[in-house]
């Protein structure tokens, strides 16, 4: 063949495949848009592991009207200028290459508003041409929404794995950008399940605590910042706390999330001799330096990132770690004491952190508040309040995060009348109350009228439950905490009541539902939805084992 210089449009095809090549890499140019923006809260939403659709939510700074367009040009870019400034970059992102690579690849939507317009822009590209450009209301922030990606690259789309690998890919890259930036807030609804939610209070061991537990979070340990160069902050487990794999891992490079062999080795050699062999620690590492000191342009992705020094990078990141480690607690000498220690009695409540249940089968209801259900460890107990509570809190949670909490208008207004301190809550918080759905009208004096109520409230006292929430509000706290607060609220007046006789259809749904939450053996107050019984203890109960 002669030699030719390639179509437009097989260049662009090839150069979209080398920034996105998964469901995750879309997310992850996303969500870093957002956070060059500025974003403080960003919600990610994924359906059928990305491929269906992935949405970003940011309340950053949002395109300017007569910008928005050009966004999605190749090598179009705000964030860079000249060659001299490819030396000093501070963003995320800076080759212009996502937006037009996503839209190369998937139906593409966008809605964005920036502070210097009065209405959002909305622009819709089907194959990278504009089907449909429009004003609409959004306050200021961007979403980007992508259907279908790789529908026009089969080629891409053989190679995905299942729904639920790309979904895991999707969650780790949002729990590392959750680790990098602990005072943004980040959500995450992969198939309708709120799976993360930070509550961006600025917490490393918050986000710690959210992605691996309490457990794991109260036994990190901080690496001090110092104003050494290269700066190393983050935390560490101690030897005793340790993990059979290495992704555990996570480095920022001034809080870029990359892969390095150089930091993992480095993170290793500090704990050299004090794993057993096969053993990794649990790390979130991150490096400052002065951007001049590192290369990211490398690779598309910007996964992997040169340092000019590496063996000074090296050093730093392991003396800051040997040094938290020398204070650390020795692992505790086993003394031949039993490691199993019996329950105290014959029903186990098992405890909080996240875990799934097993598939339920329904047998009946007792005293018209259990549910008793058999799974393949035996028998289980469940509170039908506690477990409708846990279900819709997640429920109310996850439309909160994709503001799309369901309202309903009340055919005849409640009215009610508020002390003085709720009305004051009213004032301040009324327009979140609003967002939750709840609306309510002045009627004179402190008297109101409840108009509309979320829609999974069911009738019952709606007054008494307005009364409590705005009570409950009357404390100043950080969103992730208040919002979690209405819900459980809402969730609790909401719930099946006990002493409500349910059917077996009833019971079987509701039991499906609670399968699918986050947390299904808590409810939201943290006490157990649910006791178990295990066929071994049934089997030791009636003798028939030792
Ligand atoms: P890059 O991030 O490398 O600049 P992109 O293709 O990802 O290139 O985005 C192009 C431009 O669109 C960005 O430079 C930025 O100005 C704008 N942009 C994209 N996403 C957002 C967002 N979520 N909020 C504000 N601006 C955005
Ligand atoms: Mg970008």
């Amino acid at each position: 063949m002669p030699i030719r210089i390639l179509a437009c449009e097989v260049v662009s095809k090839i150069a979209a495949g080398e920034v996105v090549d998964r469901p995750a890499s879309v997310v992850k140019e996303l969500v870093e848009n957002s956070l060059d923006a500025g974003a403080t809260q960003i919600s990610v939403e994924a359906q059928d592991g990305g491929v269906r659709l992935i949405r970003v939510t940011d309340n950053g700074s949002g395109i300017p009207a007569s910008d928005v367009e050009r966004a999605f040009h190749r090598y179009a870019t705000s964030k860079i200028e000249t060659e001299t400034d490819l030396e000093n970059i501070s963003t995320l992102g800076f080759r212009g290459e996502a937006l037009p690579s996503i839209t190369a690849a998937a139906d593409v939507e966008m809605l964005t508003k920036a502070d210097v317009d009065t209405a959002g822009s909305y622009l819709h590209l089907k194959s990278n041409n504009i089907a449909k450009r429009d004003k609409r209301t959004r306050p200021q922030g961007t979403t980007v929404t992508v259907h279908h990606l790789f529908r026009n690259v089969p080629a891409r789309l053989k190679f995905l794995k299942a729904a639920t690998t790309e979904s895991g890919h999707i969650a780790n890259l949002l729990s590392q950008y959750a680790l990098a930036f602990p005072e943004v807030r980040f959500n995450l609804v992969v198939d309708g399940r709120l799976t993360l939610q930070t509550s961006g209070n600025g917490s490393l061991e918050d986000v710690v605590a959210e992605i691996y537990g309490l457990e794991v979070a109260g036994q990190m340990l901080k690496i001090a910042d110092t104003d050494q160069v290269p700066g190393v902050s983050g935390m560490v487990s101690p030897p005793s706390l340790a993990r059979s794999s290495r992704s555990y891992l996570s480095f920022f490079v001034n809080r870029r999330w990359v892969s390095s062999s150089l930091l993992a080795r480095a993170t290793e050699d500090a704990y050299h001799g004090l794993l057993m062999t096969g053993k990794h620690p649990i790390a979130i590492i991150n490096i400052s330096l002065p951007p001049q000191e590192l290369d990211i342009n490398v690779h598309p992705t910007k996964r992997d990132v040169k340092f000019r020094n590496s063996q000074i990078v090296y050093a730093a990141v392991q003396k800051s770690i040997q040094k938290v480690l020398v204070k650390a607690p020795t692992p505790e000498v086993k003394t031949g004491a039993p490691s199993f220690i019996p329950p105290p009695s014959l029903w186990t409540v098992k405890g909080a952190g996240p875990v799934s249940l097993p598939i339920l089968r329904v047998l009946g209801q007792l005293a018209s508040n259990y549910i008793m259900a058999e799974g393949p460890e035996g028998l289980y107990l469940i509170d039908q309040h506690a477990a409708h509570e846990r279900v819709l809190f997640e429920k109310i949670l996850v439309q909160r995060a994709q503001r799309q909490i369901e309202i309903q208008g009340l055919l005849e207004p409640v009215s009610l009348e508020l002390t003085p301190k709720q009305e004051e809550v009213l004032k301040k918080k009324g327009e979140l109350l609003g967002e939750f759905g709840f609306s309510l009208e002045p009627f004179g004096g402190r008297s109101y009228l409840l108009k509309a109520v979320p829609a999974i409230m069911r009738e019952g006292n709606l007054a008494e439950t307005v009364g409590e929430l705005l009570d409950s509000l009357a404390i100043e706290e950080e969103p992730a905490k208040r919002d979690e607060k209405i819900a459980q609220s809402v969730a609790c007046h909401s719930a099946v009541k006990a002493g409500h006789s349910l059917n077996a259809e009833e019971m079987r749904e509701l039991i499906k539902q609670l399968e699918q939450t986050r947390q299904p053996r808590t409810c939201p107050h943290g006490r157990p939805t649910m006791i178990h019984l295990s066929s071994r203890q049934l089997e030791k109960e009636f003798g028939r084992t030792g």
